[in-house]
């Protein structure tokens, strides 16, 4: 196993504070899994010698038995715009990817929720993979982690958003995106600013009700991409199942905050989707809702077989949105290493190289890059 997990070793990242109350067990007094909790999440402490709230037999105790469950970067990928793309191996050298992506007013780290994805979207690298398994909700909490200590941010400050919108379909992978959000959010835990969370889904609508009814969750985002039934039973043959008109009832049913709003995403595919009447159908589904549009032009990818609108194109679609409804162009980002929404996936990086490889750098990787969602669709862009 060449995965960050030593073999026996229970990762303690994703345990909640009575699953780490549990875990040391009655002999430690209560406040001991508290103090365990908030130097695993709120300190996010390097090491168990560098907990130093607990006494140093129980960080002995604790390291013998235990691991962070930090996952291993295998590479990482520059952009001439900033944008840092990792493949990161988790316990089982299953790879999934995240990115950080700077901005000149505030950061973004994107992340994955499953490793590869059962959503077959046509337009999407990922989907090529198909789904292998669910993230737990410690590797997802582990990706802020590991990014955060990469680029030196603070979750806690509001100039940090964290976005699900990698590999994967979150709604499919409820349980462990909640338990993952919740740990995410609290203020004793990694802390991140409630509206600065955000999942993105293809529309599983079922799972809309179930995430509306959670006390804490992040802010959703939904991959829109056609404008018909028809034209999303093409694009996202998940339509057949969960139909648009169905959706857009859930989106209306859905409990959104007083500060909140839904986001749609919307890729754009040249003579496909983005034409004027396009736009105004788009108008006419979601003008009752309290949302806003981003817009992406396809990044175009190999085994993808659409084209990327002319900008004129994109900007006439805007507008005819825009009359309505906040609609937003929205920049691809680390187009050069395949870092942009939809490129990850089956993407042999011949061009682009990789600042650091570590030991397991020989695997895989170049191969069988992992995925993640495409633009509109889960967005590899602030929302
Ligand atoms: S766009 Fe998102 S939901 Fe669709 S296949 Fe890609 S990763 Fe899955």
């Amino acid at each position: 196993m060449t995965g960050c997990y030593t073999e026996g070793r229970m990762p303690l990242i994703g345990l909640d504070a009575a699953e780490l109350a549990s875990l040391l067990g009655p002999s430690q007094p209560a406040y001991r899994a508290k103090q365990l909790y908030q130097a695993l999440y709120r300190d996010r402490a390097a090491s168990f010698e560098a907990i130093t709230t607990l006494p140093l037999p129980l960080r002995t105790e604790l390291a013998v038995q235990h691991e962070f469950g930090l996952p291993t970067i295998e590479k990482r990928y520059d952009s001439v715009d900033g944008t840092r793309r990792y493949l990161l191996a988790l316990g089982d050298d299953r790879t999934v990817e995240a990115v950080f992506m700077p901005e000149e007013d505030r950061d973004t780290l994107c992340i994955s929720s499953q490793v590869g994805c059962p959503v077959n979207c046509q337009f999407c690298l990922t989907a090529l993979l198909g789904l292998d398994r669910n993230l737990t909700a410690g590797e997802i909490i582990a990706q802020v982690l590991l990014l955060a200590r990469e680029h030196r941010l603070d979750p806690r400050s509001r100039q940090l958003n964290v976005v699900m919108m990698g590999q994967g379909e979150p709604l499919l992978n409820l349980p462990n995106v909640v338990k993952a959000s919740r740990i995410l959010l609290d203020p004793n835990g990694v802390g991140l600013f409630e509206r600065r969370l955000t999942i993105s889904t293809s529309g599983i609508t079922p799972k809309l009700a179930e995430l509306g009814a959670e006390a804490v969750r992040p802010k959703l985002a939904i991959s829109l991409n056609a404008s018909s039934e028809t034209q999303r039973r093409e694009l996202m043959p998940i339509t057949k199942k969960y139909h648009l008109r169905v959706l857009i009832d859930a989106c209306r049913a859905y409990p959104l905050r007083p500060w909140e709003h839904l986001t749609f995403e919307y890729v754009l595919l040249k003579g496909v989707n983005d034409t004027d009447a396009d736009a105004q159908r788009v108008v006419k589904l979601l003008g009752q809702l309290r949302c806003k549009v981003n817009l992406i032009a396809l990044n175009p990818g190999p085994g993808i077989a659409f084209e990327t609108p002319d900008p004129a194109r994109v900007a006439a679609f805007r507008e005819i949105v825009h009359r309505k409804i906040p609609c937003f162009v929205r920049k691809p980002r680390g187009l050069d290493i395949y870092a942009a929404c939809g490129q990850l996936k089956l993407v042999s990086i011949d061009n682009a190289t990789p600042t650091t490889q570590e030991p397991h750098g020989t695997s895989d990787a170049d191969r069988r890059p992992a995925g993640h969602h495409q633009p509109a669709a889960h967005g590899r862009t602030a929302v």
